[in-house]
């Protein structure tokens, strides 16, 4: 979780692009759905919910669309040098985006909420106990819930 007015800072591996993050995070999940983990070649991925409103981008990330599991267009930014991955946007759920905590210059500065899409983990990944697991998609309320 990311506090109202809190600025997180980070970039992809090469440097050549960076961002901005404004809080507060609307949900901090880990996505373990099969196309984050081709994208990223990870058993999971960890993203930071936040609208397209809070992220300032330096640099122009190149980007991939496929169709997501909830029927929308889902695009991936990464940094063409370096393919380092940055964000997702989608047209489901529209002026969200994700942000992919790895990037983050501290990536420590959050916390995960939920284990989203546990269906498609892989069997030698771990997750935190304490944490929810959704089989799929979190319901979207609950998203809310967990931003307050
Ligand atoms: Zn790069
Ligand atoms: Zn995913």
């Amino acid at each position: 979780m990311i506090e109202a007015g809190s600025i997180l800072e980070g970039g992809c591996l090469c440097g050549a692009i960076r961002y901005r993050l404004t809080g507060p995070s609307l949900f901090v999940s880990q996505c373990c759905c099969r196309d984050c983990q081709k994208a990223t070649g990870t058993g999971h991925t960890t993203i930071v919910g936040i609208d397209k409103s809070q992220l300032a981008i330096q640099g122009t990330p190149k980007t991939y669309t496929n169709h997501g599991d909830t029927g929308g267009d889902v695009t991936r930014h990464f940094c063409g040098e370096c393919g380092g991955r940055l964000y997702t946007s989608g047209t489901l759920p529209g002026e969200i985006i994700m942000v992919q905590a790895g990037s983050l210059d501290d990536p420590s500065a959050i916390s995960p909420q939920s284990v989203i899409y546990v269906k498609d983990a892989p069997v030698w990944d771990r997750f935190d106990p304490a944490l929810p697991q959704f089989e799929a998609m979190q319901p979207r309320h609950t998203h809310r819930e967990a931003a307050r």
